[in-house]
Formats: structure tokens, C-alpha cells, sequence
């Protein structure tokens, strides 16, 4: 990983766009102009102000999907993961109270899904019209 690559205090573009499966399977994962910018107003305007608040690692399982990784993955062909708006988010503490900080720092968010069952809090933003959804699946 190169120091250059951040994109806010505490995350980086490698984790942003790093995939297991991508890797495995030999995918390039490489997000357009406009996927790009979309990841950076993600970054900046939601986790790293939810990570200041949480106070603690926030780490990123799943962030950018290019179409085919999403199809591998078994993600919605509308996923906001290809669009670069959402990121899968782990952390040391337990999702639901991830979701706590993020309602009382009352911060902008898209849609929050919480999967109790895999301990991930899946957080996207759009650069407008944001509808502030809590989903549990
Ligand atoms: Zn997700």
C-alpha cells in the first residue's frame, strides 16, 4: 500500500477497493471518475466523522463493487456498492452499536442495513437526497 493513498485520516483507497473474491478471481475492481468521487463524499462526509465519533478501528469488509464482482458476491444489480456510495462496516464492537453512534452523532447516511447475524453495518450515502433508511436483514 502506498502512503499516498488516503482518502481521509483512517481509510485508504486499498481498503475501499480491495475484494478477496476480485483478487481470487483474477477481477481488476478498478472504480470509474464517477464511482470515485462518489467513494470520496462516502469517506469524508460519513465514516471518518462516524469513526471520530466511535472513537475505534472501523474496519472495511466490502466497498466497491465493479458490476461483475457484485454479481459474484450475489449483490443486487442496483447495489450502491457499484455506484461507490456504500461500504460493508466492521467493528471491534457489535454492529447495532455502530448504528448507536452513528444516530447520535446524527450524521448523514442514505440507508443503514444491519445484518445482526454477520456483525456488519452496511452504510451508503448519495449526494443527494439522502433518505436516512434503517433496515434490518
Ligand atoms: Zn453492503
Amino acid at each position: 500500500m502506498k502512503v499516498f493513498n488516503r482518502i481521509s485520516r483512517d481509510f485508504s483507497w486499498a481498503e475501499m477497493i480491495h475484494s478477496r473474491t476480485a483478487e481470487d478471481r483474477g477481477i481488476e475492481n478498478e472504480p470509474g471518475e464517477k464511482e470515485v468521487v462518489a467513494m470520496e463524499e462516502l469517506v469524508k462526509r460519513l465514516l471518518q466523522p462516524l469513526r471520530l465519533a466511535y472513537g475505534k478501528p472501523i474496519r472495511i469488509s466490502s466497498g466497491y463493487r465493479c458490476p461483475e464482482l457484485n454479481k459474484l458476491v450475489g449483490g443486487a444489480p442496483s447495489s450502491q456498492h457499484v455506484k461507490g456510495e456504500a461500504a460493508d462496516c466492521v467493528a471491534e464492537d457489535r454492529a447495532e452499536v455502530l448504528l448507536g453512534v452513528l444516530l447520535a452523532a446524527e450524521l448523514p447516511f442514505d440507508r443503514a442495513i444491519l445484518y445482526p447475524k454477520r456483525n456488519f453495518l452496511h452504510l451508503s450515502l448519495r449526494a443527494k437526497r439522502n433518505r436516512k433508511q434503517i433496515l434490518f436483514r
